[in-house]
């Protein structure tokens, strides 16, 4: 196991161990000095009482001999004995008296230093320090070196009457008596005596003593004291205890020896247990500290971890275990992170919500496409969506927008819906492929369209949606929601329900920034180029018109639309120096087609914008009375609503100079009946819009008819743009329509193709287009 010490419960527990540690060394400490001072004590009372024990019995032993002698030398026979030096009487007395008193050794010394010895021999220098202690009178009983060994030396005088001579004994201090001593003892010491030769202190045999040094210090200090030393043995507790010695110049002391680790046998179970429980205490508190510090710390590492969790972003929790400190900051940071993840969800809940609605926004929804690569994002418009929310205010229009979005969802299946700005709602969906989308972004829109009940009032919707996958793009726009958004803005322009994005089409928004002036230099180099797409009379079964539409193929973006760069001439004012070469085209154009034998109404586009140019106006009609084309231009009613006044006289102009006014994109826009009335118009197209759908819609075809009848009330030739198909061709027949124009009849195409089409018979030209 690692210990880890940052962790709180290892600190804790190390920390207790560390104290009850040192409280039970201090404790060990106590209990070991009191336990050895006392046995201390124990063994040197006992030695001091065992050495004044055997003081006791060495002067009972003296007193004893001492007596012995004395009788023996107050003995009248043995005093005439020794005063006429009758050697075998003394000696029978000597021994007589050794076997009595149990002595090794007896003599009688002459006041002359004549010896008489009995049981030993003494040497000369034993003799000679005997009587030099006896002569002088110092001692009578004392310890006395004869050979190697010490004697123990009694003696008492002769008196006859006066000093003739001593009676002395000598017994030798030998093993056994030692051991008589040391049986006398409560401990078992060890004692022995010992004599300091010139050599040094020497035992009983002969042998240096060990304790010499000791044995120095002590030997004359009166009150003797037992004292600890060191021993061969070990510590051991020494008391010395000195003996009256006959040769001053060999002291004599009696030695008490008692080794300490003897005296602290008897301890040792006592240290033992001490030591056990001692261990024992230590594993028991570091398991209890290990366990109460584990509960104490589980719950701040709890909380630790969750913070962590917290600072990740996770949500985390604890569990609240207790009442104490603990559990109320674990109660409190419960409360703290759930008030964060609230906080959160509301933060997060806002910034992927549209607040009006209360729907998932543009953000979400371009996440979920983020997050679903392959899928198709519709963003559906309500169309005229200014107009509506004007009508029936700001409020109404976000009820609308909730109820359309419900819509969505029932008929989705769920999918999240998205408000993805004012008036357009989003949401995902799979596909297929594209024509799978298209098919089902139409039915959802046109199973939406329903009326839609708000308070009191009741809304038309109309509905338009563009589409695009989810995924990478290469055409600049990153964003899968703003493609949809732009691929709902080019349904509307091609006026078609629903549109997937076109790239090409939208082109490349920043290269824009530079197509004007590429488009004017393109008109000079001939890439910009007049195409002509053919009108059918549909009484006379003949084509007697054109449109003139505008080509320009890029050098490097291929073809752009029209719908494109006409836009952007308008915005830079570009657009007038455009249409009078346009003009001037389309009349050369028309000069051509008129010595080929084909005299066609050539008809033009002329944007909004220049129904307020009075210059674009003396320009216009200056080039048509000079040249005498028969030119048709067309309007959009819109433009005549921008600037009514203005825009009424210059048609106003056009008119009384022989141009024939078309009423262009007819129930596009905001079609008014009061303006249509005003505009000196010859001829109405109907949008293509509705024509296109003629074919399966009967609302249409009512729509078509009745506008067919309106403009013929107003005296104006009806023009259907946008005929694709045969059917729609026959039906606007059967309606009274004038002429027809489309993809059925012919594309736009360049003025040599339009040759060659006019050229061809009537039928065989039909199938061709078809
Ligand atoms: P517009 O005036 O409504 O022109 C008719 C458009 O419908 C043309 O698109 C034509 O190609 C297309 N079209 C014709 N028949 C059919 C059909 O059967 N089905 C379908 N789906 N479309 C058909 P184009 O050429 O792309 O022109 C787009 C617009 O650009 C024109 O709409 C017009 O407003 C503008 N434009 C083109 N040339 C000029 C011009 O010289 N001057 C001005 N001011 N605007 C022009
Ligand atoms: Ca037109
Ligand atoms: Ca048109």
């Amino acid at each position: 196991m690692k210990i880890r010490f940052n962790r709180l419960q290892t600190r804790l527990t190390v920390l207790y161990m560390g104290l009850f540690g040192i409280a039970l060394v201090l404790v060990a400490i106590a209990v070991v000095t009191a336990v050895t001072s006392s046995a201390h004590r124990v063994v040197r009372d006992e030695l001091t009482a065992s050495g004044a024990v055997y003081n006791q019995i060495w002067a009972g032993r003296s007193e004893q001999l001492r007596q012995g002698a004395s009788v023996l030398a107050q003995d009248f026979g043995f005093r005439e004995a020794v005063a006429t030096n009758d050697e075998a009487t003394i000696r029978s007395a000597l021994d007589n008296l050794r076997a009595r008193q149990k002595v090794d050794g007896a003599m009688i010394v002459g006041i002359d230093g004549y010896v008489t010895a009995a049981g030993l021999n003494p040497d000369e220098a034993a003799i000679d320090t005997l009587y030099a202690g006896l002569e002088s009178g110092r001692l009578d009983a004392g310890v006395m070196t004869i050979g190697t060994g010490p004697y123990q030396v009694v003696a008492a005088p002769i008196m006859a009457p006066v000093l003739i001579g001593w009676v002395v004994f000598v017994d030798p201090l030998d093993v056994g008596q030692m051991q008589n001593l040391e049986s006398l003892s409560a401990i078992p010491l060890n004692a022995t005596v010992a004599t300091r030769a010139t050599t040094g202190w020497r035992d009983m045999v002969g042998a240096a003593s060990p304790l010499g040094a000791l044995l120095d210090r002590q030997t004359f200090n009166g009150a003797a004291q037992a004292v600890t030393t060191r021993t061969p043995e070990g510590s051991a507790m020494v008391l010395a205890r000195a003996l009256p010695s006959f040769d001053t110049d060999a002291p004599a002391v009696l030695v008490l020896n008692y080794p300490l680790k003897r005296a602290m046998k008897p301890y040792e179970p006592l240290f033992l247990a001490l030591a056990v429980i001692g261990l024992a205490g230590l594993a028991l508190l570091m398991a209890g500290t290990w366990v109460l510090a584990r509960g104490l710390t589980r719950p701040i590492s709890a909380l630790d971890d969750a913070v962590h969790r917290l600072q990740q972003g996770e949500h985390a929790e604890v569990e609240v275990g207790s009442t104490d400190e603990i559990g109320r900051l674990a109660a409190s940071f419960n409360l703290m992170a759930g008030d964060i993840r609230d906080r959160e969800a509301r933060l997060t809940h806002m910034a992927l919500h549209d607040q009006e609605t209360g729907l998932p926004n543009r953000l979400s929804l371009e996440r979920q496409a983020a997050a679903h690569p392959g899928v198709y994002v519709a963003v559906v418009g309500v169309d005229r969506f200014e107009v509506v929310r004007n009508a029936i205010g700001y409020d109404s229009m976000a009820q609308l927008l909730s109820a359309l979005g419900g819509r969505l969802a029932t008929l989705t299946e769920g999918s999240a819906i998205a408000r993805v700005s004012g008036g357009t709602l989003g949401f995902s969906f799979a596909a297929g492929d594209d024509a799978e989308a298209i098919a089902i972004a139409d039915a959802v829109c046109a199973q939406a369209e329903t009326p839609v009940r708000l308070s009191g009032a009741t809304v038309d919707v109309s509905l338009s949606a563009g589409l695009a996958r989810a995924g990478k793009s290469l055409s600049g726009v990153d964003s899968t929601v703003d493609r949809a958004a732009i691929a709902l803005d080019q349904a509307r322009a091609a006026r078609r329900r629903c549109s997937l994005f076109d790239a090409a089409s939208y082109g490349d928004p920043g290269g824009n920034l530079s197509l004007i002036s590429e488009l004017m230099a393109a008109v000079e180099s001939g890439d910009v180029w007049m195409a002509y797409q053919p009108k059918h009379d549909l009484r006379a079964d003949a084509i007697t018109g054109v449109e003139a539409l505008m080509r320009w193929r890029h050098p490097r973006r291929g073809f752009v639309s029209p719908d494109l760069f006409i836009g952007m001439a308008e915005e830079t004012g570009h657009i007038r120096p455009l249409t009078e070469w346009v003009i001037h085209q389309a009349i050369a154009d028309q000069k051509i087609l008129a010595d080929q034998g084909h005299d066609l109404m050539m008809s033009v586009n002329i944007s909004g914008r220049l129904l307020s140019d009075e210059a674009f106006a003396d320009f216009a009609l200056n080039e048509v009375t000079a040249s005498g084309a028969d030119l048709c231009f067309e309007i959009t009613e819109t433009a005549v609503i921008d600037n009514p006044e203005l825009a009424l006289a210059i048609i106003d102009r056009f008119s009384a100079a022989g141009i024939k006014v078309s009423i262009d994109d007819y129930g596009s826009g905001l079609s008014s009946l009061a303006y249509l009335k005003r505009i000196k118009a010859d001829e109405l197209k109907i949008d293509k819009a509705f024509v296109l759908a003629l074919d399966e819609s009967s609302r249409d075809a009512l729509l078509v008819k009745s506008t067919i009848d309106l403009a013929h009330s107003l005296g104006l030739k009806v023009v259907a743009e946008g005929v694709e198909t045969a059917t729609a061709m026959a039906l606007l027949q059967g309606m009274g329509c004038d002429i027809a124009q489309g993809y059925f009849i012919g594309k736009p195409m360049a003025l040599k193709d339009l040759s060659e089409r006019l050229a061809a018979p009537v039928g065989e030209a039909r199938t061709a287009a078809a």
